[in-house]
């Protein structure tokens, strides 16, 4: 983590308030293996278990959840690569992956959020090639990507395949002013009529497009939980040391009881999140048929105390923490976003609902 500590420095704020992260420096961490760090050893990667990958993103999370973002969305490119290709493209493509390639992955349309099963995308099969006509809304790490992962319908199914972003009618185009993780590079896609190797299709073409999805955002919840505890400890931290030091009323500010009180609520937000990622992750790594449930709980839990208890960082701070840029300002818009991707408050709950009832005694 010191390595990356010292690439990091004290730029965060500044790419936050710039809108943008340096290109070099997001390939020297990939080159370094540091943004999927679950790739095995065979691949080139570092070969960390979810807990161990958990851990540093949750690391990464504390110091800049844009930088956490591109990480997240890197992973979940290795992941859908992982499960879905077959060893040949797994061969070619996952080294890329920890050695400075970076990759983005589209599934969001105009009018498939939540429900993904809308999606109007198509990759057609034509003999030794396939063609990709469709468009992508809100890609993270997609402004910065040479790989774009994209999910389509495809021969009566579904299917994702590997672009090359700088392919012949592929068209890049940043999201304006994002309200938070502003330096994760989002960008919305079109892809017209862009004609690729029938290789380029992850496995077989024509799978259950829901169990294509639920594959790639398993890793991307688990990937976003974990970066939400990271807000919580930055939040929580950087709370209670000026809690500690800043004094009105005759006595530091964290004496006053109700000012104790955001304390003790960011503390258990924390600890609670922490608890509920190290369970998901030790599911992972034990292959336990609970990973996807645990995931989604992980995700639900720690994304909705990291907005609850971003806002009451800011609480705290107050006027020492409003202003653009600063680490509980930065959390605050950074955390609601959380409520929103790799399923929203409510499509955690909804599955959550479903377990309840299908798991009931
Ligand atoms: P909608 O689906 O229109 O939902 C609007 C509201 O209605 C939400 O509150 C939602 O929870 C609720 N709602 C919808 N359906 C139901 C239901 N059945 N029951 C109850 N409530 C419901 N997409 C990608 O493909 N790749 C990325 O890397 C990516 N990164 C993103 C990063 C950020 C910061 C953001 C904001 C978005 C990103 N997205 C990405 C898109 C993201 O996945 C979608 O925004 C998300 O799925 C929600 O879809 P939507 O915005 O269209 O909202």
């Amino acid at each position: 983590m010191k390595a990356i500590d010292t690439l990091i420095g004290d730029q965060p704020e500044h790419w936050d308030l710039d809108g943008q992260i340096p290109r070099h420096l997001l390939s020297t961490l990939g080159a370094q293996g540091w943004l999927c760090a679950e790739v095995a050893a065979t691949h080139g990667g570092r070969g960390l278990s979810s807990r161990a990958n958990g851990e540093l993103t949750a690391h990464v999370g504390s110091r800049c959840s844009s930088l956490r973002s591109v990480m997240t969305s890197q992973g979940m490119a290795a992941w859908t690569i992982q499960r879905l290709a077959n060893r040949d493209q797994s061969a070619e493509l996952l080294p890329q992956l920890v050695s400075g390639r970076l990759a983005a992955v589209g599934f969001s349309e105009t009018d498939a959020g939540s429900d993904l099963s809308t999606m109007s995308t198509t990759i057609t099969l034509d003999g030794d090639s396939v063609v990709l006509d469709g468009h992508k809304v809100w890609v993270t790490g997609a402004y910065y990507a040479d790989l774009l992962v994209v999910f389509g319908q495809c021969d009566g199914g579904a299917a994702a395949v590997v672009v090359p972003a700088s392919a012949p009618g592929v068209t890049v185009e940043r999201v304006a002013d994002p309200m938070g993780c502003r330096a994760a590079g989002h960008a919305n896609l079109r892809f017209d009529s862009v004609r690729l190797p029938a290789s380029s299709v992850l496995g077989s073409p024509g799978a259950p497009l829901p169990l294509l999805v639920t594959t790639a955002l398993a890793y991307g919840r688990i990937s976003v939980a974990w970066g939400c505890v990271g807000i919580l400890r930055a939040c929580r931290n950087t709370a209670a040391r000026h809690a500690a030091t800043r004094k009105q009323s005759g006595k530091p500010i964290g004496e006053h009881q109700l000012v104790g009180r955001h304390l003790a609520e960011l503390f258990v937000a924390e600890q609670t999140a922490s608890r509920a990622c190290e369970h998901a992750s030790d599911c992972w790594d034990a292959g336990s048929p609970d990973m996807v449930i645990s995931t989604v709980l992980a995700k639900h839990v720690s994304a909705g105390h990291a907005a609850t208890g971003a806002a009451s960082a800011v609480q705290v701070m107050a006027s020492a923490g409003a202003r653009d840029g600063h680490v509980v300002a930065r959390a605050y818009r950074d955390a609601k976003l959380m409520e929103i991707i790799e399923g929203s408050n409510e499509i955690c709950q909804l599955i959550l609902a479903q377990h309840a009832v299908s798991t009931a005694e």
